[in-house]
């Protein structure tokens, strides 16, 4: 499932989540690391949320959820990663 979400560079087609800056987006410690990747989950009411990470980031947010919270839930891994790949 690939979210609506465009990611053609221009600063109004991605809310970034974690503040909004221009590095990483990872929420857990700052990282000024330049984003190389994106995640875009699913948030309540059906919409979807993309996050603009490092690839150390954006490998720990996947892990995280396959081994975690798959884990703890039994859910699909599409119902949990809308999309993700390299910018
Ligand atoms: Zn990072």
């Amino acid at each position: 499932m690939s979210a609506a979400t465009s990611l053609d560079g221009s600063d109004t087609d991605i809310a970034l989540d974690g503040g909004g800056g221009p590095g990483c987006a990872w929420t857990e410690a700052v990282c000024t690391a330049a984003p190389t990747h994106f995640l875009t989950l699913p948030v309540p009411g059906g919409e979807s949320s993309t996050a603009l990470l490092c690839r150390r980031h954006w490998l720990a947010s996947l892990a995280y959820r396959i081994e975690v919270t798959m884990e703890v839930h039994p859910v699909a891994f599409d119902d949990l990663v809308l999309d993700y790949g390299e910018l």
